[in-house]
């Protein structure tokens, strides 16, 4: 695999600075290895503070000539990096399970979602619009923010740097990306792509290695206008309180806790399938995967029974073999917080419907896991649990179910299934969520805003609304003419 990849001239494995590749300036290095084999695949450059601020400059040097193209020269060269990377797709997909244990089909899945932002944002960079207010003679535009910097995680290694880096491009931004130092693998071969697309050297720059050196230094610098971020609370927090000292814009996408809400008029097999979707894809890694089920008691034993089926079938090992649907868990400490979370529940009275431990296959494998009478107290509905466990919880009436939904600072992702329409409208409405999966349970995609409500971030991804976070609005006043 990795040979056919060398072949393609994807698999970079040093930084990328003003269209340069680049390695770190004292020679420091990190492995990324494959969590399904726990092998090294190949070692890229540690960096720091040195490599940032020269990407920040770079990219502030670029952002000039970047922002003065037209909309329609900078939303062909974004057409043409789409293309690039969907004619790329099969070995993009590849890194992906590579460096991220994610089943090649679902892999796949990612370089056309990822791909897809790229397309949309190229479109949209034609359509941003000022308005002209009649009665005062006032002028609105809107202008690029600046420099970007983009700090992305392991779970979407593709997707979650063209939600940030297409809009920013297509509104005349240029980008400092710090890529997760577990996948930086596919970034840098779709910044290589980029290149390739004429997307101008220096306008995205690449910088991975000591996370809070790169982060810093993209919070303190004047040049960096804009921070986005999609990982951790905790390390969202940081970013947030870090931006004030310059007073950037910042977009948060942090972690949810989605409640998936099982009502007794749901038709149980489209509540299964979406429920099982939902909660494993990804082995349970996403930020909108489904981290408590709740159910209505008359639905409960059948849901249970059959839902419980379903995950026993569901095939894990390595995400390279034909079959696979559950991959490994990124790395140990994922591995231990679903262990320990399991432990809570059960030492609390929750019972093991099917799986409840670590994976014969060894390694950061965790078997597919249901857990019955699970309530709402337990570690694992007070937080995300990240892994293949689907905790169900059971309830009597609607205000209930949507009291415990709610009953979390937690705020991205809540998923209901019912047959009732006008039920669908009332609980859609009242949860506190930034997306709502009605009898659904895969919601992504480029055309509609993703973001969170309370603590889960700030700001939205993907639709139109995208794009308004990487401009500023300018009022000019015309006078005395
Ligand atoms: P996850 O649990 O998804 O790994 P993290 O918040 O730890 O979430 O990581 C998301 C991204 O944030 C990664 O690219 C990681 O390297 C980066 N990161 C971690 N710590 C810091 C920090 N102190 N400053 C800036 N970025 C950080």
């Amino acid at each position: 695999a990795v040979s056919r990849l060398m072949e393609s001239g994807l698999l970079r494995t040093q930084g990328l600075i003003g269209g340069k590749w680049i390695d770190a300036h004292d020679g420091k290095t990190i492995q990324v290895q494959n969590p399904a084999t726990g092998d090294v695949i190949v070692s890229v450059p540690c960096m720091g503070k040195t490599e940032t601020m020269s990407a920040i400059s770079s990219a502030h040097d670029t952002y000039y000539s970047w922002s003065k193209l037209t909309a329609s020269e900078r939303s062909k060269r974004l057409r043409k990096w789409y293309d690039l990377i969907i004619s790329h797709k099969d070995d993009l997909a590849l890194l992906i399970t590579l460096e991220g244990g994610k089943p090649l089909k679902e892999s796949l899945g990612e370089v056309n979602y990822g791909a897809s932002f790229i397309e949309f944002f190229a479109e949209e960079a034609k359509r941003i619009y000022g308005d002209i207010i009649p009665p005062t003679i006032d002028d609105r535009r809107l202008f690029p923010v600046g420099v970007v910097g983009a700090i992305t995680p392991w779970n979407f290694p593709l997707a979650m740097i063209t939600r940030k880096v297409g809009p920013a491009l297509a509104c005349g931004c240029t980008a400092v990306v710090k890529p997760s130092e577990y996948t930086p693998l596919t970034a840098l071969a779709a910044a290589e792509l980029a290149l390739q697309a004429g997307i101008p050297p220096g306008a995205l720059n690449i910088v991975m290695g000591n996370a809070s050196d790169i982060g810093n230094t993209l919070l303190e610098s004047t040049q960096v206008r804009k921070i986005t971020f999609t990982g951790s609370t905790a390390i969202g927090k940081k970013l947030l309180a870090g931006s004030a000292n310059t007073v950037k814009k910042v977009s948060l996408e942090l972690g949810g806790n989605a409640p998936c809400i099982v009502f007794d008029d749901a038709d149980l097999d489209v509540a299964v399938k979406g429920t099982l979707a939902a909660k494993f894809r990804n082995s349970g890694q996403t930020c909108v995967c489904v981290n408590r089920i709740l159910v209505q008691e008359g639905i409960y034993e059948k849901f249970a029974n059959a839902f419980t089926k379903a995950v026993q079938a569901l095939q894990v090992g390595n995400g390279l073999t034909e079959g696979v649907v559950q991959g490994p868990l990124i790395n140990k400490a994922a591995l231990e917080k679903v262990v320990t979370f399991v432990k809570d529940a059960t030492s609390k009275g929750a019972d093991v419907l099917v799986g409840g431990k670590r994976h014969g296959l060894g390694g950061t494998f965790y078997e597919p896991t249901v857990l019955g009478n699970v309530n709402n107290e337990m570690l694992i509905s007070r937080q995300e649990v990240f892994g293949p466990v689907a905790p169900l919880i059971r309830f009597k009436t609607e205000e209930e179910a949507i009291r415990m939904a709610n009953d979390t600072d937690a705020g991205l992702a809540a998923y209901l299934f019912t047959s009732s329409i006008p039920r669908s409208w009332r609980v859609s409405e009242a949860l506190e969520y930034g997306l709502v999966g009605v009898n659904e349970g895969l919601i992504s995609t480029e055309v509609a805003p993703f973001g969170g409500f309370k603590q889960s971030g700030l700001g939205r991804e993907g639709s139109k609304y995208g794009m308004d976070e990487y401009l500023e609005i300018k009022y000019v006043c015309l006078g005395n003419l």
